[in-house]
C-alpha cells in the first residue's frame, strides 16, 4: 500500500525565529496516522534546527533544492551529500518556479535526482503544465515530456521517488485544479509508470497534487483514487491550515 503524504513548501518565506516557531507549532500538533507522512520543507537556513524539532515528533524534513554536482567550486549551492549530513529525508526537484526562474534543464534535474538517490534522500519530482498548455490541451504531452527524466532510473532507484503534479496555473493563484482534473492527470502519470516499470511500481508510487490546496478543498482532492496527498505552498505557512490539510488524509 502506498503512503499518503502532505508536504509543506515554505519557499523563500519565514525569518529564522518565525520558522522555528512554525515548525514547533506543526510538530507539537502532529498525530501520525497509519501509512501517512507529514513533511516540512523549509529554506536551507532553517534545515538544521527544523530538522531537530520536527524529527523528535516524527515529522519528516525536506529541502527545496540541491545542486546536481558532487562538491567543489559552486558558490552558493548545496549538495545532496551536505543535505544527507543533516539526515534530510526528502528534496524537491524541478519545482516550476525553479524551472521557470532558474531555467533548470532536464539534464540538471536528472543529475539532482541521481545525487539525491546516491545519498539516500528521496526526490519529490515536480511536474505540471503552464496555462497555455492547459488551454491548448497539451497538458498530457507536457507532463509526459517532463517525466522522461525519471524513466532513465533503474526500477530500484525509482522506488524512492515521489511525484508531485502541480499545474503551474494553480500554484499560488488561488485557482485549484478540480478533483477530476487532478485525478485524470494522476491516472495518466500512473499509467506511464506502469509502462516503464510495471504495475507493482505504479501502484506503490505516491503521486501528490499541488496548486492552491487548502483545508477547504483538500479532502475532495485527496479522496480521488490516484491522488496520494498534496504539496502545499501558501497554506503550509499557517500551522492550523497545514495540520487541517494533513488531517484530511485520514
Ligand atoms: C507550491 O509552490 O508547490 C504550491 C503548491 O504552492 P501553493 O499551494 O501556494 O499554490
Amino acid at each position: 500500500m502506498r503512503n499518503k503524504i502532505v508536504a509543506g513548501n515554505w519557499k523563500m518565506n519565514m525569518g529564522f525565529d518565525e520558522g522555528v516557531n512554525l515548525a514547533k507549532a506543526v510538530s507539537e500538533r502532529y498525530t501520525k496516522a497509519k501509512n501517512t507522512e507529514l513533511i516540512i520543507i523549509p529554506p536551507y537556513l532553517h534545515l538544521s534546527e527544523v530538522s531537530r524539532i520536527a524529527k523528535a515528533k516524527g515529522v519528516k524534513v525536506g529541502a527545496q533544492n540541491c545542486y546536481h554536482k558532487e562538491n567543489g567550486a559552486h558558490t552558493g549551492e548545496i549538495s545532496a551529500a551536505q543535505l544527507a549530513s543533516l539526515k534530510i529525508d526528502y528534496c524537491l526537484v524541478g519545482h516550476s518556479e525553479r524551472r521557470e526562474h532558474f531555467k533548470e534543464t532536464n539534464a540538471e534535474l536528472f543529475g539532482k535526482v541521481k545525487m539525491l538517490l546516491k545519498e539516500g534522500i528521496r526526490p519529490i519530482f515536480c511536474c505540471g503544465e503552464p496555462l497555455e498548455d492547459r488551454k491548448s490541451e497539451l497538458y498530457f504531452k507536457t507532463v509526459g515530456e517532463q517525466l522522461k527524466v525519471l524513466w532513465e532510473l533503474t526500477p530500484e532507484e525509482f522506488d524512492s521517488v515521489v511525484i508531485a503534479y502541480e499545474p503551474v496555473w494553480a500554484i499560488g493563484t488561488g485557482e485549484t485544479a478540480t478533483a477530476q482534473q487532478a485525478q485524470e492527470m494522476h491516472e495518466f502519470i500512473r499509467a506511464l509508470i506502469n509502462e516503464h516499470y510495471r504495475k507493482k511500481r505504479s501502484e506503490s508510487c505516491s503521486i501528490l497534487y499541488g496548486g492552491s490546496c487548502k483545508p477547504e478543498n483538500a479532502e475532495e482532492l485527496f479522496s480521488q483514487k490516484d491522488v496520494d496527498g498534496g504539496l502545499i505552498g501558501g497554506a503550509s505557512l499557517n500551522s492550523d491550515n497545514f495540520i487541517a490539510i494533513y488531517n484530511s488524509l485520514k
